[in-house]
C-alpha cells in the first residue's frame, strides 16, 4: 500500500506529539523512553523520564547506580522488571560496549529487556536505520487498515503484521514512520471508538470500509484474573517499621513491602498464623488500618492491613527495621505505598 507511508509522514509532520525525548535522538534517551512507554501512557511517562534523566543522565551513570535508587526512580510506573532489566543492561553496555548502545542489532537484542519491538524502535529512531517495529498501537493500526481477521496475538498473525510493517516502511524515514504509527494508534485509532474522521488513513482503511474497526485486532480471549486476599502487618516500634524485601526476581522483585501472606476467608483471624508460616514472625494483631485493592496483569489482590505488635522476629535477611522518616527511600509497589500512606 504505497500511499500508506506518504499519508503517515505528511500527517506526522503537522501533528507529531511533543515529547522530551523527541528531536534529541540520543540513543540512551530513546531507549529509556521506549522501555518506560511499554504498558504506560505518554502523559504518565514524561515526568518519570525527566526525573530519570536528571538522576541517571547517561549509561555509565545508570550502570554505577544502586538498584534501590533505580527502583525508587521507577516507583509508580509498575512492571518493575523493566527497571531491573534496564539497569542490568546498562551495566553490560558500560562493560562490553564502552558505555554506548551497540548499533549491531544482534548485540542490541542480546541486552536484558530489549526485545524485537524495542530493537526496531531504537534502531529506527536513534540510529536512523530502516527497521520496522510493532507494538500494541502499530498492531491495532495495521490490523484495521488491512482488516486482518487472523488472531493478532498468534504466531501467524504476528508474522503477517511484522510483514506489513516492513513492506510499507519508507526508506530513510523509518523513525518518523514508526513514530507516526505510534501516535495515530495512541490518539486516533484507539482501541474503542476509533476517530476515523480525523485519521489520515481513512480513505485506504479496509476495516473502516467494512465497518469492522472495533472487531480488529482479533485477540484470543483472556482468562478471568484470579482474585487473592492477603493480610499484612504494620509493626511500628521506636520510630521504626518492619519491612520485608521481595525476592530479586519475579513480581515487584527487590522491592519492599509490609510482611504479608495470603489468607482464605478471614484476614483478621488468619493473619497471625499466616505470618508465622510465611516468615516465622509472631505478632499480636491490633486494630485494622484499612483495605487496599490492586489489579496486576494476571491477578487481582485485596490486602487487609492491621497494626500489630511484634512478639518475636526471626533473624532473616529479608526483614528489616526501617526508620519511619526514611520510608520513602525504600521502593514499594502501589499497594504497600498506599498502606504506608495510611499509617
Ligand atoms: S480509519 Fe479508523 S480504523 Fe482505520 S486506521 Fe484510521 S482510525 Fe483506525
Amino acid at each position: 500500500m504505497p500511499r500508506l507511508s506518504s499519508r503517515l509522514l505528511d500527517w506526522y509532520k503537522k501533528n507529531k506529539r511533543s515529547m522530551p525525548w523527541r528531536d534529541h535522538p540520543d540513543p540512551y534517551a530513546v531507549w529509556v523512553s521506549e522501555i518506560m512507554l511499554q504498558q504506560t501512557r505518554v502523559e504518565t511517562v514524561i515526568a518519570y523520564f525527566e526525573k530519570w534523566m536528571k538522576l541517571f543522565p547517561d549509561i555509565p551513570a545508570l550502570a554505577k547506580a544502586d538498584e534501590q535508587a533505580v527502583l525508587n526512580a521507577w516507583e509508580g510506573l509498575g512492571y518493575y522488571s523493566r527497571a531491573r532489566n534496564i539497569h542490568k543492561a546498562a551495566k553490560i553496555v558500560a562493560e562490553k560496549f564502552n558505555g554506548e548502545l551497540p548499533r549491531n542489532l544482534e548485540d542490541l537484542r542480546s541486552l536484558p529487556g530489549i526485545g524485537r519491538y524495542t530493537v526496531g524502535a531504537i534502531a529506527s529512531i536513534a540510529f536512523k536505520m530502516d527497521e520496522p517495529t510493532l507494538d500494541g498501537n502499530l498492531r491495532r493500526v495495521f490490523s484495521r487498515v488491512y482488516d486482518i481477521s487472523e488472531f493478532a496475538d498468534s504466531p501467524a498473525g504476528e508474522k503477517i503484521l511484522w510483514g506489513l510493517a516492513a513492506e510499507n516502511l519508507p526508506k530513510g524515514q523509518a523513525g518518523d514512520y514508526n513514530q507516526a504509527l505510534m501516535d495515530i494508534g495512541a490518539t486516533i485509532c484507539q482501541p474503542k471508538k476509533p476517530r476515523c474522521l480525523l485519521c489520515p488513513l481513512m480513505e485506504i482503511c479496509k476495516a473502516r470500509e467494512n465497518g469492522t474497526q472495533e472487531l480488529r485486532p482479533v485477540l484470543k480471549a483472556k482468562k478471568a484474573a484470579p482474585q487473592y486476599v492477603h493480610a499484612a502487618a504494620v509493626i511500628v516500634e521506636r520510630g521504626r517499621v518492619l519491612l520485608s524485601q521481595r525476592p530479586a526476581d519475579g513480581l515487584l522483585g527487590g522491592m519492599w513491602e509490609f510482611p504479608n501472606a495470603r489468607v482464605e476467608t478471614d484476614p483478621a483471624k488468619e493473619l497471625t498464623k499466616a505470618l508465622n508460616a510465611a516468615y516465622r514472625l509472631k505478632v499480636k494483631r491490633k486494630e485494622a488500618l484499612g483495605v487496599v485493592q490492586h489489579a496486576y496483569t494476571h491477578f487481582k489482590v485485596t490486602v487487609h492491613a492491621f497494626r500489630c505488635e511484634s512478639v518475636s522476629i526471626p533473624k532473616d535477611k529479608k526483614l528489616k527495621w526501617v526508620k519511619l522518616v526514611e520510608l520513602d527511600d525504600f521502593p514499594m509497589g502501589k499497594v504497600d505505598r498506599q498502606i504506608a500512606n495510611k499509617m
